[in-house]
């Protein structure tokens, strides 16, 4: 593990090859209960006031990719109102301390993002404690796999496209009035946008939806001064995988079969391109998506 995010090194060796062994959690899923436990950067992660005084509203901030954002936020100087399921209270309160050890702001309101009235509750309640809002991050996801067509249900079908698509757009749209020019919005695709996996459908076709609806909704909100953009992970150890994200059997060789860099990453290794995205460096790109997967080919 680095001493920090600007080390240099071997990319291949930052972070251990891992081989987790076999487990499952019902969703969503406690990151605590994991083995290994993911890095968020808590011991790595090295702020330089690039986002100070800046307000985030991030989803699915409780764990994994979205906690790693969190705490990057937290660390370059920005207050954080933290989106999670209740069910992962004990993973956000670990987040929070986190954030509240870095002299900042962490607004927790848990909630249910299938809820068109939690995500307008969430904006408010963002808003309210923060003081206002100029950064929103959506991470939060549902990936459950199915082998067949005749295993994934209509109901699951609606709920991840709920959850991934509708909430995002909820979100986004309850946020827009608060929204001075110089805000940013981000989304999380993945590398399934392009890449789809055959037991992963809904799934894999919501990550195409958020690609295309940030395309198209940059161009709409660059003239108001507020940029969009997305980022796109590929395989990082998260607990989206131990919750029937994927079929347990393959969870040894998560990440190390599939990637040129032969690993997974860890959520601390997506946090950089996130505050890079949300930061005024990031000035005039607008509508990209950047691709963080280990060197996995995408359009
Ligand atoms: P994670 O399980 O740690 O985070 C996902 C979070 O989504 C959960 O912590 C939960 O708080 C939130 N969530 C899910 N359903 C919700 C609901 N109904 N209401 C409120 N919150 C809900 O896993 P992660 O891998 O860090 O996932 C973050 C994002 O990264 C997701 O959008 C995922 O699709 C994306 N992603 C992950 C990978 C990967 O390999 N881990 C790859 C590509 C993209
Ligand atoms: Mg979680």
């Amino acid at each position: 593990m680095p001493t920090d995010q600007y080390e240099f090194g071997d990319p291949t060796t930052r972070y251990p090859v891992i081989s987790p062994p076999v487990q499952q959690q019902p969703e969503p899923g406690l990151q605590s209960q994991m083995t290994p436990v993911p890095d968020l950067g808590e011991d790595s992660y090295r702020g330089s006031g690039r986002l100070t005084g800046r307000k985030a509203l991030i989803t699915g901030a409780d764990s994994g990719i979205g906690a790693a954002v969190a705490i990057a936020f937290a660390r370059e100087g920005a207050d954080v109102t933290l989106s999670y399921l209740p069910a992962e209270e004990s993973d956000a309160r670990h987040v929070i301390e986190v954030i509240e050890a870095a002299g900042r702001k962490a607004i927790a309101v848990p909630g249910d993002l299938t809820s068109r009235e939690y995500c307008r509750e969430l904006v408010a309640a963002a808003v309210e404690g923060m003081g206002g809002l100029d950064t929103v991050v959506n991470v939060a996801g549902k990936q459950v796999w199915q082998p067949t067509l005749d295993d994934l249900s209509e109901d699951q079908f609606e709920e991840t496209f709920r959850t991934n698509v509708f909430a995002m757009f909820s979100i986004v749209k309850a946020a827009l009035p608060h929204l001075r020019p110089g805000s940013t919005i981000i989304n999380t695709a993945s590398l399934e946008a392009y890449v789809p996996a055959p037991d992963r459908l809904d799934y894999a076709s919501t990550k195409g939806a958020i690609n295309n609806l940030s395309k198209g909704l940059a161009q709409q909100l660059i003239p108001k001064g507020i940029r969009v953009n997305v980022v796109a992970p590929g395989p990082t150890w998260t607990a989206l995988q131990v919750s029937r994200g994927v079929d347990p059997e393959t969870l040894p060789d998560f990440g190390s079969s599939e990637s040129p860099m032969g690993r997974a990453a860890q959520p601390a290794e997506l946090a950089p391109a996130y505050v890079f995205l949300a930061s005024a460096e990031s000035s005039f790109v607008v509508g990209d998506t950047l691709n963080v997967n280990g060197g996995m080919v995408t359009p």
